[in-house]
């Protein structure tokens, strides 16, 4: 019998709710960005995001460029940040001319080692900026303890992150809220996506009046559409940020089951800790909860990744590396100074991702991994 293509990841779907909102969009002609489906996205939100102020963008990408400029960084600012992520994470402040220093990973989490960020920290330095892999948190407690040692600007890459909580004395704090900025993606690939999106969180009230000019394309166009002044004009460097509500209306769809998307995504990723437990389980440090975005195995060096990425895909399930990490690639190699981040290197070379969406056949996914180990 033909055995069926396992992908890695699958939007879940929402057609027939997200159908009907994007009809209510296009008959109503209010196509452009914060709007109607856009104020019902952030209503829904604000559940997650009790105490921050959201703005929803175009990409995460996108969320952390409005970081940058927000946190006003200029040419030659010094920014910390982790080798092991996605290339937007960089590009955002080398877009504004900082200047960066990548720290490594932990031995035993792909997150960074916030232990290596002390001894980086110059007078120039104005940003720490955090990501949190696979929706685990980091150590938040040691991100405050530099943060107000040194005065820094935190930014939370929270990408992975919606549905991800810091615990702290038995209260949830979920990640984005945390950091001064926070930025969340609603990517295709992501738990809860519509298409390309994403998610400004604004942590300190006193960043709004300028985020909202930023977001208005340098225009203090928001106070004129509250009615705050007779005409609106150019403010401040600013770009075009907001997502258009056709995709808010996809997202709306997906936001109203976010709850049985996550809980579907937990179920298969605790069966395979099951499974895997004398073989491969991600570290999850006790003072996270996280949303099953990601379950990755650890190989024994590259050659066996490889190996094992091709045993899966003779049994059609999709299996992949992850980062490749940014020290170390082709277009920074020759900026980074000379530390060697042995820890991201061995994640980019040995960490393996596992499907995991509503629709995986977890039992198959299981008897072939575990066929692989004997
Ligand atoms: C997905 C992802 C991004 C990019 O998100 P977009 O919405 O596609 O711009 C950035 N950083 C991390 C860590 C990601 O996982």
């Amino acid at each position: 019998m033909q055995k069926e293509f396992i992908p890695y990841h699958l939007p879940f779907p929402t057609h027939t709710t997200g159908l009907s909102f994007v009809k209510e969009v296009l008959e109503s002609g209010k196509t452009a960005g914060n709007q109607a489906q856009s104020l019902i996205c952030k209503e829904l939100l604000s559940v997650d995001f009790p105490n921050s102020f959201s703005f929803l963008t175009t990409s995460c990408t996108s969320a952390l460029e409005f970081s940058t400029l927000l946190a006003g960084i200029q040419p030659n600012d010094h920014v910390i940040l982790p080798s092991y992520t996605y290339p937007s994470t960089a590009n955002a402040f080398l877009l504004r001319g900082a200047t960066l220093s990548f720290v490594d990973s932990l031995p035993n989490s792909p997150n960074m080692d916030l232990d290596k960020v002390e001894e980086l920290i110059t007078k120039k330095t104005k940003v720490l900026c955090v990501m949190h892999y696979a929706g685990i948190s980091l150590d938040w407690e040691k991100i405050e303890r530099i943060k107000s040692r040194y005065n820094l600007t935190i930014i939370e890459d929270a990408a992975q992150c919606l549905d991800s909580n810091y615990v702290k004395n038995g209260t949830d704090y979920p990640l984005g809220s945390l950091g001064d900025f926070g930025a969340i993606s609603f990517h295709e690939t992501k738990n809860i996506s519509c298409g390309e999106g994403g998610l400004l969180l604004l942590n300190n009230k006193n960043d709004i009046t300028q985020a909202e000019i930023i977001y208005e394309k340098g225009t203090n166009r928001s106070a004129f559409l509250r009615s705050e002044t007779a005409f609106y004009e150019w403010k401040s460097l600013g770009s075009s940020y907001a997502l258009s509500e056709i995709n808010a209306a996809v997202l709306r769809a997906q936001l109203m089951q976010k709850e049985q998307i996550i809980l579907s995504r937990l179920k298969v990723w605790n069966e395979y800790k099951l499974a895997f437990s004398k073989i491969s389980v991600p570290f999850v440090p006790e003072y996270a909860k996280h949303n099953a975005h990601i379950y990755y195995l650890q190989l024994a060096d590259y050659k066996e990744s490889v190996e094992f990425i091709q045993f899966m895909q003779k049994e059609k399930i999709q299996t992949l590396h992850h980062y490749r990490p940014l020290h170390s690639s082709d277009f920074f190699n020759d900026k980074h100074d000379d530390r060697s981040l042995v820890n991201a290197i061995n994640f980019s070379n040995t960490l393996v991702r596992l499907p995991i969406h509503h629709e995986v056949n977890s039992d198959r996914v299981i008897e072939t991994v575990l066929d692989f180990f004997n």
